[in-house]
């Protein structure tokens, strides 16, 4: 079976800032298809469950207290694409709107709830070394 990397929170892990999940009801039909690989790039790169909400604003990654984390967000991409590297993975299924996995538009940084045309820091280093990544909207597409 093909290995798929998946945001962790879409198969219902509680990896989000809050201790929450967004478990896709796609997941089920994706696993009679695919091997699902989960992983949370905030988690992996060394930040809790809970944590404070984080946004992207080009290439720096803050906190809604100010707290500058983009070296965490650098190491859980790079720790995704590792994985991606030596378990073959050639697509990714992330979470859209998140400073991490993003697809297609992420928040502007503003906290504001505003979100922008842009991609989440995992997302983008994935892109970059050619593996195909969609969000949880376009799952229809591998199925
Ligand atoms: S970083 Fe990605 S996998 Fe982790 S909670 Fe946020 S959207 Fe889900």
């Amino acid at each position: 079976m093909e290995k798929i990397l998946i945001s962790a929170c879409l198969i219902g892990d509680n990896v989000t800032y809050n201790g929450k999940n967004h478990l896709s009801d796609k997941v089920e039909a994706l696993l009679e298809k695919y091997e699902l690989v989960p992983f949370c790039p905030e988690v992996e790169g060394g930040l809790s469950v809970p944590r404070n909400p984080s946004e992207r604003m080009k290439d720096r990654v803050k906190m809604d207290n100010g707290k500058d984390v983009t070296k965490s967000f650098a190491k859980g991409a790079d720790l995704a694409l590792n994985i991606c590297l030596y378990l073959g993975i050639k697509i990714a299924i992330l979470k859209e709107n998140s400073p991490s996995c993003g697809v297609n538009q992420i928040y502007d940084g503003s906290f504001s709830k505003k979100l922008i045309k842009g991609q989440g820091v995992t997302a983008e280093l994935l892109r970059k070394k050619g593996i195909k990544v969609i969000s949880e909207n376009e799952i229809d597409t591998l199925l």
